[in-house]
């Protein structure tokens, strides 16, 4: 384990992982005590596969998963969302935390990447709570917002995708999830950027979201039909829980 003083970059960030936390060394410390001891072998076969990913950038973080999983437990959700999957390492930490009757309605722009995960999650013996629907997701919340059948019907909704889309998914999600669910929203601290100088050299994506992301939080902040939390696990996740 690297120690406090050395320079090399710790191990988390070989595979992108970001951290919020003052010191990389004791981010490492965490993952290395608390987190990758505790990890179920299936989602750290996954977390090795998808570290071979190109974009290996957008999967949650290891610590994430550990939280995702024990809020889901917490809260004891049976039904719930996902938009955002990528390669499914979120999905699968929430997968294994569900009852062996508990449904997850999956949502992505790409299937290709979902396969990559798949078999892991095969094999895991999980994928029968898996409703995977490849495509747009503001379509199919549509559609779900029309059908008043899914009204108050989600226990947990986790929002990990396009981050300008997210206010248009929350006006949606509020009638979706049941008075006393939680929608949790990812990357609302956007790699600390939110309190970056304005001429501070940020990549182009970083820059595009920032303002959308921005504006989610000061929009969750004034919304009285949720109460808020916002964690600095991971790039920051946002819970909400319904109240009206
Ligand atoms: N939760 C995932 C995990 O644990 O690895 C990471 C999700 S990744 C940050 C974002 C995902 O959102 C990508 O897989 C991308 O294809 C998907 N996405 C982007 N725009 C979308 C849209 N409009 N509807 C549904 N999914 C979308
Ligand atoms: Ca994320």
């Amino acid at each position: 384990m690297t120690t406090i003083g050395e320079t090399q970059p710790a191990k988390h960030q070989e595979v992108g992982h970001k951290s919020l936390l003052q010191s990389d060394v004791l981010y490492q410390y965490i993952l290395e005590t608390s987190v990758y001891p505790r990890e179920p072998q299936p989602m750290k076969e996954l977390r090795e596969v998808t570290a071979k990913h190109p974009w290996n950038l957008m999967t949650t973080s290891a610590d994430e998963g550990q939280f995702l999983n024990m809020l889901l437990k917490l809260i004891n959700a049976k039904n719930t969302m996902e938009i955002g999957v990528y390669t499914g390492y979120s999905l699968l930490s929430t997968a294994l935390a569900l009852p062996d009757d508990g449904k997850i309605l999956a949502l992505d722009i790409n299937r290709e990447n979902y396969e990559i995960g798949l078999p892991i999650i095969e094999k895991a013996g999980v994928a029968h709570k898996i409703d995977f629907r490849e495509g747009p997701a503001l379509p199919l919340l549509d559609q779900m917002v029309d059908d008043v059948n899914f009204h108050g019907s989600f226990d947990f909704i986790f929002v990990d995708a396009d981050k300008d889309n997210y206010l248009n998914y929350h006006k949606r999600l509020i009638n979706l999830v049941k008075i006393g669910g939680v929608i949790g929203y990812d990357n609302t601290l956007w790699n600390g950027s939110l309190v970056a100088p304005p001429d501070a050299p940020l990549r182009k994506y970083v820059r595009y979201y920032r303002d959308f992301v921005l504006e989610l939080n000061k929009a969750l902040a004034a919304d009285s039909r949720v109460e808020i939390c916002q964690l600095p696990v991971g790039d920051g996740i946002t819970l909400c829980r319904r109240v009206c």
